[in-house]
């Protein structure tokens, strides 16, 4: 197995691959005052397994389109839509997010929760506007940072590891400076990361290694994993994830 298969590997069994909640989702709904507006078409990009997806599907009468690059997460999605009772509204689509097979001005809503970063924020903003119908919706989280200033090793890390992170003022500069009309942003707690994601994760490793017969490469991936957790765990107060919501305007 390579490197990415055993990444696919650990990932496909939890709820989430990112940080998020069920409550931030709804939240974020409500922000983008989805419930009162006529909502028939949703992309969620990068949707994994479908932590987004599934709570898009039972809040709202609308179709989702449910996009990853890696059909193991798709499948995983697919099982529990219908577990659900969701199949109806829950399409999935294997495509890469820089090559949405989509038309143009076909959504009224974006979703994206922590998975704009595989392009950048801003080459993330640009290239997925065209999809949206004007007035459309774009509601998206990434990492950002939640202060001004910041140690400097945090700093370097994040600035080598992800080039597009900023703060939540510049985000909304973007989507400004792009054409879209911010509605809302909010941080997201830190239970999103240590209960939702990291803790599960870690609850997953030792059977993830001894299913890969403790190989180098299971150990290097936990290694990592582990690094993340601790980076977030020590400086938590300057970078977190935003959930960005905002509205295309006319050109
Ligand atoms: N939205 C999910 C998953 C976030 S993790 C959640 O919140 O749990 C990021 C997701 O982006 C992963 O599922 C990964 O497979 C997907 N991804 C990475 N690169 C991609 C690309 N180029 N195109 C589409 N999806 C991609």
């Amino acid at each position: 197995m390579d490197d990415i298969d055993l990444l696919i590997d650990l990932h496909q069994d939890g709820r989430r691959q990112g940080p998020g909640g069920e409550d931030e989702t709804r939240r974020a709904i409500a922000l983008a005052g989805l419930s009162h507006k006529k909502v028939k078409r949703i992309a969620d990009i990068g949707c994994g397994t479908g932590a987004s997806t599934l709570v898009l599907a039972r809040a709202l009468d609308a179709s989702i389109t449910a996009v990853d690059i890696f059909p193991a997460f798709l499948d995983r999605l697919r099982n529990t839509a219908e577990n659900e009772g969701l199949s109806e509204r829950v399409e999935t689509v294997n495509a890469s997010m820089e090559a949405l097979p989509f038309e143009s001005a076909s959504y009224d809503v974006i979703w994206s929760e922590g998975a704009i970063y595989n392009l950048g924020f801003e080459t993330g903003v640009r290239s997925w506007r065209q999809f949206l119908k004007p007035g459309g919706v774009l509601a998206v989280s990434d990492l950002t940072w939640l202060t001004a200033q910041r140690p400097l090793d945090l700093d370097r890390h994040w600035r080598r590891e992800y080039p597009a992170v900023g703060t939540a003022s510049e985000r909304m500069a973007i989507l400004e400076a792009n054409a879209f009309s911010p509605i809302g942003y909010f941080p997201l707690p830190e239970r999103c990361w240590l209960e939702n994601y990291y803790r599960p994760m870690q609850a997953r490793f030792a059977d993830f290694l001894s299913r890969h017969g403790n190989s180098d490469a299971a150990h290097a991936i936990v290694t990592s994993e582990e690094k993340e957790i601790a980076l977030y765990e020590r400086y938590s107060t300057y970078f977190g994830y935003g959930f960005f919501i905002a509205e295309r305007i006319d050109d």
